[in-house]
C-alpha cells in the first residue's frame, strides 16, 4: 500500500473511532477536529533527515512556527520532539513557554514587539530577530551595554520577489518585514549596524508561505547567506554566528502526497545557497504548515441539505470558523472535502456537484462550491484534510459560534486508536462571560424526534 492511500485509510479509520468514542456527535459536537501525533512524529523525523547537521550545519535548530498551531499540548509535544519554537507575538511567546520550549530553543520575530516584550525576551535569553533599524536602536538601548543571552540577528527582506499568494509574499520590493537589502545605501547601513552593536550575530530571512516556488526561497537564503559573506569579509570571520532561513515550505492540498518535501527543500537549498552547507553557520529554520497541515482535519456534520438554482447544498457545521483562509479566499486557499456516512464509513455513491456550506450567517461561507461529491444527507459527515495548521487551531469568532474541540490521535502497533484532549470544545453558553455577563440558562434539547 503507498503512503497516500494509507493516509486516507487511516483518516477512516480514525473518523469511524472518533464517532463509536462520541467525540462526534450530531447534537452534542457536531463539528471536532483532529490531530495525528503519530504524524507530526513523522513529519519531524522527516524535517532532520533533510538536514542532517553536522559537518555541513554545525548545528541546527528547528524552530516550528507557533503560528500555525499554537494549541499549547500540540507545542508540548514539538517540544518533546526536540523542536524549538518561533514566535511572533507576546502571546505566542506565552504559550511557547507554557509548553515548555527553553528559551535558548525559542525564536521571537515580530515586526511590532513592544519594549517590554523584547526587556522580556533578552531577560529569559529567547533568541530575537529584530525587524527594522529603529528595533535595533530600541535593543541597544535596553541592553545598554550588558551582555545578553540571547541569540540577537536581523530580518533581511532579501526582495527576491513574490509567489502566488500576494498576501503570503514576504520578499517583494515593497513588504513590510524585514530591512529591505536592496534598497540603496541599507547593506552599507546594515554593515554599520554589525560594526556598532558586537551583540548583533545572526542574519535572518523568510522569503514567504504557501504559494513561494522553492526555488524563489533558495534564492532569499542565497541572498542572506552573501550578505552574511560580506560580514565576514569586513569584521572577520565567526562574526556572523548564524543564519535563520525561516520557513514558508508550500503543502500539497490536492491529494495525500506530501509535495515537496523537506529534501526537496534541502537540495534546492545546496543548489542555490551552498555557503550555508559549509560549516560556518549555525542554521534556524521556522517551518509551520509543512509539518503540521497533513497531520489534522475537521469533521463535521451535515445539519441539512437543499437545492437552490439546481445546485444541490449541503449545509455543515464547518465553516469560517475553522477555514477562515479558505472562506475568505476561496481560490488561494482551496481545500479537500471527503464525505461519509454517520458512522464514519466513506460514501462511495457516484458525485453529484454541490455547495459545501457553513453555519454562519453570510452568503459567502462556503467550504466548497460546485464540488463533486457523493450526495450528502442530514447526518452525514464532511472531513477537511490538510487543515493542521491555520485552521482550526486559530478560530474565528464570528457569530459567536465556538471554538471546537480538538482531540489528539495515535496509533497503537495494534491498530487502537488513542485520543487525547488538546483543547476542549467552548461551551457557547459561557461566552458571554468574556463580556463580564453571566451566562444564560441554557435551554434543554428535547429527545430527537428526526433520528
Ligand atoms: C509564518 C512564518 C513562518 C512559518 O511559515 P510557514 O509557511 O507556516 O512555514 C516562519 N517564519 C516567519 C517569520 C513567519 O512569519
Amino acid at each position: 500500500m503507498t503512503a497516500v492511500s494509507r493516509a486516507a485509510e487511516r483518516r477512516e479509520h480514525v473518523l469511524r473511532e472518533a464517532v463509536r468514542q462520541g467525540l462526534l456527535d450530531p447534537e452534542l459536537s457536531p463539528l471536532a477536529a483532529f490531530v495525528d501525533l503519530d504524524g507530526v512524529a513523522a513529519t519531524v523525523r522527516a524535517l532532520r533527515e533533510a538536514f542532517p547537521g553536522a559537518p555541513e550545519l554545525p548545528a541546527v535548530t528547528h524552530a516550528f512556527a507557533a503560528k500555525a498551531n499554537c494549541l499549547v499540548p500540540v507545542l508540548r509535544e514539538l517540544e518533546r520532539l526536540g523542536m524549538g519554537c518561533e514566535v511572533a507575538t507576546g502571546g505566542e511567546l506565552a504559550r511557547a513557554l507554557a509548553a515548555g520550549f527553553p528559551a535558548d530553543r525559542i525564536v521571537f520575530d515580530s515586526p511590532a514587539k513592544t519594549r517590554a516584550e523584547l526587556a522580556r525576551a533578552l531577560e529569559l535569553g529567547v533568541a530575537v530577530n529584530a525587524d527594522s533599524f529603529q528595533e535595533l536602536e530600541r535593543i541597544d538601548a535596553l541592553l545598554a551595554g550588558r551582555p545578553s543571552a540571547s541569540r540577537i540577528g536581523v530580518r533581511l527582506n532579501c526582495q527576491v520577489g513574490g509567489g502566488a499568494i500576494a498576501a503570503m509574499s514576504t520578499a517583494t520590493s515593497t513588504s513590510k518585514f524585514g530591512i529591505p537589502l536592496t534598497d540603496p545605501g541599507n547593506r552599507e547601513r546594515l554593515l554599520r549596524a554589525f560594526a556598532a552593536y558586537p551583540w548583533l550575530t545572526w542574519v535572518h530571512t523568510h522569503t514567504g508561505s504557501q504559494g513561494c516556488p522553492l526555488d524563489l526561497m533558495a534564492r532569499g537564503v542565497a541572498q542572506a547567506v552573501e550578505f552574511a559573506g560580506q560580514v565576514t569579509a569586513a569584521f572577520g570571520a565567526g562574526r556572523v554566528e548564524g543564519i535563520d532561513i525561516g520557513g514558508g515550505l508550500p503543502v500539497n492540498f490536492a491529494d495525500d502526497e506530501v509535495t515537496p518535501t523537506f529534501a526537496d527543500y534541502a537540495g534546492q537549498l545546496r543548489a542555490h545557497a551552498p555557503g550555508l552547507f559549509e560549516g560556518r553557520y549555525r542554521v534556524v529554520t521556522e517551518f509551520g504548515r509543512s509539518v503540521l497541515a497533513k497531520n489534522g482535519f475537521l469533521a463535521a456534520y451535515v445539519e441539512y441539505t437543499k437545492s437552490a438554482g439546481g445546485r444541490p447544498i449541503a449545509v455543515t457545521h464547518a465553516g469560517v470558523q475553522v477555514a477562515t483562509r479558505t472562506v475568505f479566499s476561496p481560490d488561494a486557499w482551496p481545500l479537500r472535502i471527503e464525505a461519509y456516512g454517520p458512522d464514519g464509513a466513506a460514501l462511495r455513491a457516484r458525485p453529484v456537484r454541490q455547495d459545501i456550506a457553513g453555519p454562519a450567517c453570510f452568503a459567502g461561507d462556503l467550504l466548497a462550491r460546485d464540488r463533486a461529491l457523493p450526495p450528502l444527507r442530514p447526518r452525514d459527515l464532511v472531513v477537511v484534510p490538510d487543515t493542521g495548521a491555520y485552521y482550526f487551531s486559530t478560530p474565528f469568532r464570528y457569530n459567536s459560534l465556538p471554538e471546537p474541540a480538538v482531540h489528539g490521535v495515535r496509533t497503537d502497533a495494534a491498530g487502537r486508536v488513542e485520543f487525547t484532549l488538546v483543547r476542549p470544545a467552548e461551551d457557547p453558553w459561557l461566552l458571554t462571560d468574556r463580556d463580564g455577563v453571566p451566562e444564560p440558562e441554557p435551554v434543554p434539547v428535547p429527545a430527537g424526534e428526526d433520528r
